[in-house]
């Protein structure tokens, strides 16, 4: 941060910048696939190093890629930076190389990969004034004495490690050696069951990493992971420096710990999926905790899976990973099936005597439901109640019913903008549409037939808590889903509640399933199973085994044994039998088998051309022109091209939504064909939005 600018060059250099900016908005006869710009200067500026340039009448900071000897550019029309910012230090070539890739692989430009991955602060022209001949952040002296802030006082030890179990030990020693030994790529799958403490292991891990003066990136899939595991590391690892990273920090917070993880300062980085993209100067090794889950996939702007990120990053940068799950991804699963990850097994829970709940389905052709519970399941939580134990009732839909039905005609209640129905919530009166926010009051009379009475069809987990209130009027409930905990802080605050033993019935989502330990919960309870069974998501069995799996783990953590009640119409469904069994290994079997024959991820990889417009011949044309250009290529490349089809939620928001699939068995030639597609995309000119999407979880 010297006051001086950097040493003159004798003669001007020109150099390549990233910056991000719309497509369209560069007109440019040729256009530069990956938004990188070339620039005048008299300064030396190197690669990494970030720097204010003219964007027409704008500034920008942009990112210097490299020196170059040419421009295609006419020397007239080469502008100069207006300047160079020295007050962090340039991303290293290995940074860039993370982010290279994932331009190249989900297809963006460079500059919409790398900008959005500095934070706010680092990347508006704005936060920046001359003085003394230097450009000088107005917020950098405030974010480096924050930045102090995050480092430890006074070394002391920490909490001491506790004995491990045999499989926890012997999992530990087998990762451990490897970070010891460095610089080599070495991918682990940790499948442990619910409770067989996968995180002493990756402790053990990291204590090892931490002890060689390495950093250590660790991934959680939702920002309410984050504190617990936050509070673990910083009473095992008192001296180390742990910073956070996700989406739910302010943008001074941010830029304090994508700094403190930049410069070298911070030990652990825990993070959401965005962490994959810091920059980590000594990363050591990763570790990708509930590896399987959706919330990975970024599902905007760049579609990336942060999980599959993370491994190509332990492979560049020739480090360990662990990947660790109780229910892994078929994908993760299969490459350990073949080998090219090394499977370690924690089939036991790792308290002893603690044993896995039962799980029992109750069969709901027979028992009769009242409100949508059977009598089994109503007596075993009154039977909770009395013995001052906790149950927990799961049931993945939000709301206080899906929708809202006239009985007298067949009006229903749609969103005005989606093909959807809007939700009814009671607490507030309104029906709200859960795809596009779109809410509007619940009408007097049906809009259709003026019938008064309109009935609510189906349940969410606010009517579930109501049934619960009428019958358990001395119990005291709690209802975790995003409506309940939309308010910052407040998923904290109601977990601990649960914890604190302030809570008798727990209503949730999935949002419940993921993570937390509740020792006094000995019964879980899912009210409706069945949706998800028959989807024509192919992953969607896959998703409700995880869900099950995980919710299932919450019952009987400590010294009680736990239970756990399935309510389903099809109580001799493969996945229920292998649920009940706890017998990950023979569903995922199942699950490939189905999949090999089908030609399905993991044996195709999909890329999708999605297209939206006003009307749905629009978006179909664009698809269809798509795809013709991708026929005349399929041989060559190997790949099948599937017809353009509408979305199955068509219309969003307005808009009418298509798609277009593009399979291969070989990734490889999936993306020397998409590269040079998205070249013959591009020259179409078309006004409509669009965007191909690499490796989608649903097609
Ligand atoms: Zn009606
Ligand atoms: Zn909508």
């Amino acid at each position: 941060m010297s006051g001086q600018l950097p040493p003159k060059k004798e003669r001007e250099a020109i150099v390549r910048i990233a910056l991000d900016v719309p497509r369209a908005a560069h007109l440019d006869a040729v256009e530069p696939a990956d938004l990188t710009f070339d620039y005048r200067t008299s300064i030396v500026a190197s690669p990494g190093q970030r720097v204010i340039v003219p964007w027409g009448r704008r500034e920008l900071v942009g990112l210097v890629v490299a020196e170059v000897q040419q421009s295609s550019l006419a020397e007239e029309r080469i502008r100069p930076i207006v300047a160079l910012l020295d007050d962090v230090s340039a991303l290293s070539p290995a940074w860039f190389q993370l982010v290279r890739f994932a331009a190249q692989y989900y297809q963006r430009p460079l500059g919409e990969v790398a900008l959005p991955a500095l934070p706010s602060l680092l990347r508006r022209p704005s936060g920046y004034r001359l003085s003394e001949g230097a450009y000088r952040s107005r917020s950098m002296t405030g974010l480096q004495k924050k930045l102090k802030a995050l480092l430890p006082g006074e070394a002391c030890a920490g909490e001491p490690a506790p004995i491990l179990s045999a499989e926890q030990a012997s999992a530990a020693e087998v990762i451990c050696s490897v970070v010891t030994d460095e610089g080599r790529f070495a991918p682990y799958l940790l499948h442990g069951v619910t409770g067989s403490g996968k995180t002493e292991v990756y402790l053990a891990a990291i204590a090892a990493a931490l002890a060689r003066g390495r950093q250590v990136l660790v991934l959680v899939p939702e920002i309410n992971l984050t504190p617990q595991l936050e509070q673990v590391f910083r009473a095992r690892f008192a001296s180390a420096v742990v910073a956070i990273l996700n989406s739910g920090m302010a943008d001074g917070a941010r830029a304090v710990n994508w700094l403190a993880a930049h410069e070298g300062q911070a030990d652990i980085l825990l993070g959401t999926r965005m962490a994959v993209l810091a920059s980590l100067p000594r990363l050591g090794l990763i570790i990708v905790d509930e590896e399987h889950d959706p919330s990975f996939k970024q599902q905007e702007g760049l579609r990336y899976s942060a999980r599959d990120l993370a491994v190509v990053r332990a492979q560049q940068a020739a480090i360990p990973i662990v990947l660790g799950s109780a229910t892994p991804s078929l994908e993760s699963w299969s490459q350990a099936l073949r080998g090219r990850y090394v499977k370690l097994v924690l089939a036991k829970r790792a308290q002893e005597d603690a044993r896995l709940p039962a799980i029992r389905l109750i069969d709901t052709r027979r028992a009769k439901l009242e409100h949508g519970f059977s009598e089994p399941l109503r007596t075993a939580i009154a039977a909770r109640l009395e013995r001052g134990e906790q149950s927990l009732v799961f049931l993945n839909r939000r709301g206080y019913a899906p929708v809202l039905s006239c009985p007298a005609c067949t009006w229903i209640s749609d969103c005005r903008r989606c093909s959807a129905h809007a939700v009814f919530h009671r607490p507030d009166g309104l029906m709200h549409c859960h795809h596009c926010g779109w809410s509007a009051r619940v009408p007097r009379a049906c809009p259709e037939c003026g019938n008064q009475d309109l009935a609510p069809l189906g349940r969410g987990t606010q009517r579930v808590e109501e049934t619960l209130a009428n019958w358990f009027p001395q119990a005291r409930l709690a209802r975790i889903d995003r409506d309940s905990t939309r308010r910052q802080g407040s998923a904290q605050t109601m977990f601990e509640a649960v914890h604190a033993g302030e809570v008798d019935i727990l209503v949730g989502t999935q949002m419940v399933a993921k993570g937390h330990d509740f020792r006094n919960l000995t019964l879980v309870g899912v009210v409706d199973a069945d949706t998800a069974l028959f989807s024509q998501d192919f992953r969607a069995g896959e998703r409700l085994f995880a869900n099950l799996m995980q919710v299932a783990g919450r019952a009987g953590r400590a010294d009680k044994p736990g239970e756990v009640l399935i309510q389903t119409r099809f109580p001799h469904h493969e996945l229920f039998t292998a649920l009940v069994a706890h017998d990950f290994e023979r569903f995922a079997q199942q699950q490939l088998a189905e999949r090999k024959g089908a030609g399905l991820p993991p044996f195709a990889h999909h890329a999708l051309l999605r297209a939206e417009a006003t009307s749905l011949a629009q978006a179909l044309g664009f698809l269809e022109q798509a795809r013709s250009c991708a026929l005349a290529r399929a041989e060559e490349f190997g790949i099948t091209v599937y017809d353009a089809v509408p979305m199955a939620l068509m219309r969003l928001a307005n808009l009418e939504r298509a798609q277009l699939l593009i399979e291969s068995s070989a990734r490889p030639a999936l993306q020397a064909f998409l590269a040079q597609w998205m070249a013959q995309l591009h020259a179409l000119h078309s006004r409509l939005a669009w965007h191909v999407e690499v490796d989608p979880l649903d097609i």
